[in-house]
């Protein structure tokens, strides 16, 4: 039986056969262009005069179907049966090993389902060799790091993959209920023994803060607050591969993709706002405490109201790759944009316990060399 290849019209398959050989196009970090790794032959991707759109947020929170895109044509995704991250690719990019917990993919690529598209992707500027070159140099810097880890230096061990985030805008105002703290100081008398122990009066000042009602508005424009959409990997690691020179995005464009996997959102639009939510309400109660002055502030209640809220779906480079030691993961990730590496950092127990033990015996032996030459 022979299977059917989907139906989709000629015109919008994304694969990008090499004009001199017919092999695929990849997308070549060092240049941003696309290049057969056959015959070097080299396409400029076209330059998009789009400017990466921000879209409503309202109008998506209820997502109608044609609102949803396929990353390409073409792509295909499979979803990992140990962590549940599902990553899209393109043909030729094969599903391997899950980048994120290094397990086996076992399961059969299918046909990528819609997402709400990415409207802006930051192409990768590192290649898969120079992120391994660093990632060796990187084990090789840690002693202490258990031999098995240092699997992580075999090529392949990481891939370069597009994580998925969310981009927000949004106008707030504040209104707000405190007090103003205004400290003033009062002298105040009292008796002590001095040092020929007689008995003395003295004064000092004393500070007493005085509270009056305080209430008002607060207004602030909040631009591109980014929210990690994946789940995959801990927050405070994708932190620390900040920041993104975001400055760089360029319109999605499935080229991009080619020779790459990018993972499929894990938190939703509505879920990402609750993030943006958060960091809102301590930049906001910052701007409270400075409206309301004095020399102490008493917050009692802030109600914000949110407008013209919009947001952007980015897709961001990493290399990643995971790897099983002692029934543990460890996860290894690489920023496609500036190398900046980010990895868990286990310790053998055996070569610290190595490291304890011959420094006890070059005691043992200094302290017995020492006591026989005073003998
Ligand atoms: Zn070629
Ligand atoms: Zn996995």
């Amino acid at each position: 039986m022979q299977a059917t290849p989907p139906s989709t019209p000629p015109e919008k398959v994304h694969c990008y056969p090499c004009p001199s050989c017919g092999a695929h196009l990849l997308f070549e970090p060092r240049d941003g262009f696309l290049s057969c790794p056959y015959c070097g032959h080299k396409e400029a991707i076209p330059e998009s005069a789009d400017q990466v759109q921000e879209r409503s947020f309202e109008q998506y929170l209820q997502i109608r179907p044609e609102q949803l895109e396929q990353l390409a044509a073409n792509a295909l995704e499979v979803r990992c049966q140990s962590c549940g991250a599902t990553v899209t690719f393109t043909p030729p990019e094969v599903a391997g090993q899950c980048d994120f917990c290094g397990v086996q993919i076992v399961a059969q690529p299918k046909s990528a389902d819609p997402i709400l598209a990415p409207e802006g992707v930051l192409p990768f500027r590192f290649t898969q060799r120079e992120a391994e070159t660093g990632l060796r140099q990187w084990l090789q810097s840690r002693w202490f790091a258990p031999n098995a880890l240092k699997q992580f230096a075999r090529p392949d061990a990481i891939n370069g993959v597009y994580l998925p985030f969310w981009t927000y805008d949004a106008y707030t105002t504040s209104y707000y209920a405190g007090e103003r703290g205004e400290h003033y100081y009062t002298s105040e008398t009292y008796s002590e023994r001095d040092s020929q122990g007689r008995e003395v009066t003295r004064t000092r000042q004393v500070r007493h803060t005085r509270w009056s009602p305080a209430t008002g508005e607060v207004a602030r424009w909040f631009d591109d607050v980014l929210v990690a959409a994946t789940t995959s990997l801990p927050q405070k690691r994708l932190e620390a591969l900040e920041p993104w020179d975001l400055t760089e995005l360029k319109p999605y464009d499935p080229a991009f993709l080619s020779g790459f996997r990018a993972q499929r959102y894990q938190v939703d639009l509505a879920q990402g706002f609750e993030h943006v939510k958060q960091f809102a309400a301590g930049v906001i109660k910052g701007d409270v405490r400075q409206a309301i002055g004095g020399d102490e502030q008493r917050i009692h209640n802030i109600a914000t109201h949110y407008s013209g809220v919009t947001f952007k779906h980015l897709l961001l480079p990493v290399y990643a790759g995971a790897y099983r030691f002692n029934q543990k993961v460890f996860q290894i990730v690489v920023n496609g944009r500036t190398g900046e590496i980010q990895g868990d950092r286990p310790y053998s127990f055996w070569k610290i316990a190595l490291l304890v033990g011959t420094i006890a015996l070059i005691l043992v032996i200094v302290v017995g060399v020492l006591s026989s030459a005073k003998g």
